[in-house]
């Protein structure tokens, strides 16, 4: 029997060390990205302690990623971080982008749990201990899906149809109406941290990686202060890389395309072939021939952009050098 538990010993990524003690209070991390929030940021960080000073069983941190601010963000954090010893502040040396941001503050927090929240207030810290009660309760991951939101109704109805479509598209389930706030477990957690692509949308990796998924529904609120970080141009690039990081189906359309403009050519041809041999009076001299050369090369050079599409696609999930597999455990006879 010993030599059997040898053979199925196989190596599991090394985890980090808890970093409270079996028996001492769980750990919730708070991973924060902060971009020219000045305005709001103390009233937020008031909000966010006076609620989890709701739950005294817990020990926090809070792990603001100051994301190139250029408003004074940064001195606001800093004093807020002399006055708490259980914030940290991650100081971006520009601004690198919300889904970067986070994913810093991932590879900062030590937590048992990790809530990544918007410092806005638009994601209410209340719901975030609903997030933690769902954890508590077994689920692993737990998301904050909107049930309303207060933003313009342009934002409001691009997201809506956004998610939807993705939904259709992509190769994973990724949910709809929900954003970055949501919680992971230590596991989820490291293993988010394993994915190191660049072009990041953070809900389609963790909706990739599986494991047991909760939903919480909230009522987004409106932004305490400011406006918003995402302006057009930075919603348009998040969005394509939720479809381009998750989705083949902007390759296969090339691919498809290709074929039906070779079928769409052959008939073209036989077209232009049957008149030049039944009605020659119809056709200037010379036009067959352009027409059959023409129709022809087009609906080959869609086929073989297709066909060196789909190598392009296979390089770039080579390239993204995701996890090939998350294990959640290794189940073993002498297991304690
Ligand atoms: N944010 C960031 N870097 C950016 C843009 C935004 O860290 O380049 C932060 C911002 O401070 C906020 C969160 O990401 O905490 C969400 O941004 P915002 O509220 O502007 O987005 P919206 O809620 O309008 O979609
Ligand atoms: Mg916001």
């Amino acid at each position: 029997a010993d030599t059997m538990r040898q053979q199925v010993r196989i190596p599991v990524p090394q985890q980090q060390p808890r970093s409270t003690g079996a028996d001492g209070p769980q750990l919730v991390s708070y991973v924060l990205p902060v971009y020219n929030e000045v305005d709001g940021i103390r009233r937020f960080h008031e909000e966010l302690t006076a609620t989890t000073a709701t739950r005294p069983e817990f020990d926090y941190e809070f792990i603001y990623v100051n994301d190139g601010s250029s408003d004074g963000s940064l001195e606001v954090l800093r004093d807020i971080a002399k006055n708490d010893p259980r914030v940290r502040v991650v100081d971006f040396a520009r601004n690198y982008g919300h889904q970067i941001a986070i994913t810093a503050g991932l590879d900062h927090a030590r937590g048992d749990a990790v809530i990544v929240m918007d410092t806005d207030l638009q994601d209410p810290p209340k719901v975030s201990l609903e997030l933690i009660d769902a954890w508590v309760a077994g689920a692993e991951i737990v998301s904050a899906r909107r049930r309303t939101r207060q933003d313009t109704r342009f934002k409001r109805a691009t997201a809506a149809g956004y998610y939807r479509v993705l939904r259709r598209c992509a190769e994973v389930d990724i949910p709809v109406d929900t954003g970055d706030f949501r919680l992971l477990n230590r596991r989820a957690a490291e293993e988010l941290r394993g994915f190191r692509e660049r072009s990041r949308f953070i809900r389609g990796m963790v909706a990739s990686m599986g494991f047991k998924q909760h939903e919480v529904l909230f009522d987004r609120d409106e932004r305490v202060a400011g406006e918003t970080k995402y302006p057009m141009r930075k919603m348009l690039r998040l969005a394509a890389d939720g479809v381009t990081g998750f989705s083949t189906v902007p390759l296969k359309m090339i691919t498809r395309m290709g074929f039906i403009t070779l079928g769409l050519a052959l008939l073209g041809i036989i077209y232009a072939v049957t008149l030049r041999l039944f009605f020659p009076a119809v056709t200037v001299s010379g036009w067959t021939m352009l027409m059959v050369a023409m129709l022809f090369l087009g609906g080959l050079q869609m086929l073989s952009l297709g066909v060196i599409g789909s190598y392009v696609g296979r390089i770039y999930s080579e390239v993204q050098q995701r996890p090939l597999y998350i294990v959640r455990d290794v189940i073993r006879h002498d297991a304690d």
